[in-house]
């Protein structure tokens, strides 16, 4: 049985060429980056170039990088410090951020900082008035994510940045999921604080990135030996770090061709979706990343969904991969003011680059008959 991956927002795989550039920094080039000599120099150089390579991704200057072990890491050093640099104060967290950054928040909130959820309206979106109103004067920090991972929905990133400029707050923006597959213009946005990950467009797991607008002097999370710059101590991750490099420069130059071949089967995914009894897909209305659709169809609970498309050979989500196997709705949904009934059976599609029309040809194929099926039950 051939099988099609179609979880691409839980990990790509990785981009042509990856592998072939970490392989040194597996082997022959041990060094040290923060050693003296020519293998550490070597090593050096090699951090530099995925450096530069990450700041175009994003728009940034390459001082502004700090690498971390992923995306978790690097919302998780956002958060934590708040409270490094301030004794109170509140920060607002959109309410459909993945766990990364919502549990260090909570964490913040039992340390005694206030914690405000920012609401989202029924498509997803944090509202620009919305989040106005909610800024006061112990705002500390205000975190948006640029696009969902369970939705797809893109936010309007400038117009926030530019509510919490004008009201002197940093704006953070957790971009695992929009980088990559959106162009991403830290300058033109003037977000102060962004998040990545690698597995998410090509790289290789276990490697992310914290970019600092240069206004911003963010604190350390990570402490001891003063490594990227005193933001985030330990031995560089060279391999992974020039692998991280690598997939940013392919995404960056392949951008045009894979929004194209992702939306064309995400479109076409979903006029299959709309032929069925009992459909519903989430944020339909507003502008999602073109490789996602997030949907649910009556009758059948997530898990029973998974498991039995795993067994016709299709690997969906029911959307954050940490939360799989869960019993409770999604807290995306919820917030979107889906009904439990609803996102009880909420079931993720995302595609790649590798994923070909036939594929989803053959997933739309099997809906229609398990969609069938359950009608035929409700008949009898
Ligand atoms: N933020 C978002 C939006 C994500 O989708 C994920 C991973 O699923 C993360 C953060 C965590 O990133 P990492 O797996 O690199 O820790």
């Amino acid at each position: 049985m051939s099988f099609s991956y179609l979880d691409n927002n839980a990990g790509a795989g990785l981009a042509d060429g990856v592998l072939d550039v970490m392989l040194p920094y597996l082997q022959q080039q041990q060094g040290n980056p923060s050693s003296g000599h020519r293998f550490g120099r070597y090593a050096r150089a090699a951090l530099d170039k995925a450096r530069q390579q990450v700041a175009k991704l994003v728009n940034a200057e390459p001082s502004q990088v700090i690498f971390t072990s992923g995306g978790t890491e690097a919302n998780n050093q956002v958060i934590a410090g708040v409270a490094e640099r301030y004794d109170s104060g509140k920060v607002l967290v959109s309410a459909i951020e993945h766990p990364a950054m919502l549990e260090p928040a909570r964490r913040l909130q039992k340390q005694g900082f206030e914690l405000e959820m920012i609401p989202v309206n029924e498509q997803g979106l944090v509202e620009p008035a919305t989040l106005a109103e909610l800024i006061d004067a112990d705002t500390r920090l205000v975190s948006v994510m640029w696009a969902n991972n369970e939705t797809g929905v893109i936010q309007d990133i400038a117009a926030l940045a530019a509510v919490c400029h004008d009201k002197g707050v940093p704006l953070v923006t957790d971009a695992v999921q929009a980088a990559g597959k959106l162009p991403i213009d830290m300058k033109a946005t003037g977000v102060d604080m962004l998040t990545l990950s690698a597995h998410k467009f090509g790289g290789p797991k276990g490697i992310g990135a914290l970019i600092v607008s240069k206004q911003l002097d963010w604190p350390a999370f990570v402490l001891g030996g003063g490594q990227e710059d005193d933001k985030r101590s330990g031995t560089e991750n060279v391999a992974s770090i020039v692998g991280f490099g690598h997939a940013a420069e392919h995404v960056l130059t392949h951008l045009p061709e894979y929004q194209a071949h992702c939306r064309r089967l995400r479109d076409q995914f979903e006029q299959h979706l709309k032929q069925l009894p009992g459909i519903t897909i989430f944020a339909e209305q507003v502008e999602r990343l073109p490789n996602t659709t997030f949907f649910a169809l009556q009758g059948f609970d997530s898990d029973t969904m998974l498991m039995s498309l795993d067994k016709q050979g299709f690997a969906v989500s029911s959307g954050s991969a940490c939360g799989t196997g869960r019993q409770t709705p999604s807290h995306v949904l919820t917030a979107m003011g889906i009904p439990d009934p609803i996102a009880l059976g909420a079931v993720r599609v995302s595609v790649s680059q590798q994923n070909t029309v036939e594929e989803i040809e053959q997933l739309g194929k099997v809906l229609e008959k398990e969609a069938n099926r359950f009608t035929h039950l409700l008949n009898r």
